[in-house]
């Protein structure tokens, strides 16, 4: 029998928002969260204490969208793992496709990160994605297994973490996988997560990333190794939101 594994729905703000969509949101959030799937809101960082203090003793959680790769240091701009800790962060995104291109993260430093993360007492949601032109190419496994393997082999086996597949073609192109696209590559994942821990491959929950809206959800949800989403600009409005979090 297949383990029973988390379901959740993410909210990725990106640099988008403010307070007003903070107050305005969370409540709402509040009212709707439900034990069954997880409801987490990853905002810009200054606004974490705010929605913190907004999420607090409701059912919803939130986290970072990035982490640095070390405790503590001179580096200025970013924070660490124990910071969002302290702040009440259960979770923080790690290896976003745009982090790793924009700021030249590679696989080594997203597998520090989530690293940290754990060290911490923060569930890292690592994400890994495949480019068009590696799929264009017959080489989405490939890559894929590559990022998976640099992260999983720093991993405890009793470390807990989320997974996010999202193929960076998708993102914020209104072009998302088809369900049957995103449930092959999730097995696929799967059986890579089960090769470094066999429990792994039922027990990591995994999400599926890339322009999933209001009227694509379900039929992505509903796919036997898909386990929520992270969703970026349908995020920001939450009635959208809401929408999507209730087809998990
Ligand atoms: P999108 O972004 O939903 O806007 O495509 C998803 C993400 O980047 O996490």
């Amino acid at each position: 029998m297949a383990a029973k594994r988390a379901r959740m729905v993410v909210a990725n703000w990106k640099m988008f928002g403010n307070l007003a969509l903070c107050r305005e949101s969370l409540p709402l959030l509040a009212k709707a969260a439900d034990v069954s799937v997880e409801l987490v809101v990853c905002p810009p960082a200054p606004y974490l204490g705010e929605v913190g203090r907004l999420a607090n003793r409701s059912g919803v959680h939130y986290g970072a969208q990035d982490v640095a790769e070390v405790t503590h240091g001179a580096r200025t701009g970013e924070w660490s793992a124990d910071m969002l800790a302290e702040l009440g962060c259960r979770y923080a995104i790690v290896g976003h496709s745009e982090r790793r291109d924009r700021h030249r993260e590679c696989n080594q430093t997203v597998a520090v990160k989530a690293a940290m993360c754990i060290a911490a007492g923060v569930i890292p949601i690592v994400c890994v994605g495949e480019t068009m032109e590696d799929r264009e190419s017959g080489k989405t496994e490939v890559v894929l297994a590559e990022q998976l393997k640099a992260i999983l082999q720093r991993m405890q086996k009793k470390a807990v973490f989320v997974l996010a597949y999202e193929p960076v073609w998708a993102i914020g192109t209104g072009l998302a996988a088809t369900p049957e696209m995103a449930q092959d590559v999730h097995a696929f994942l799967r059986h890579q997560l089960a090769l470094f821990v066999p429990a792994w491959g039922d027990s990591v929950t995994i999400l599926y990333g890339g322009s999933v809206k209001a009227d694509n959800a379900a039929s992505l949800f509903a796919m036997p190794d898909i386990d929520g989403g992270l969703i970026g600009g349908a995020s920001l409005n939450v009635l959208d939101l809401l929408s999507i979090y209730r087809s998990a």
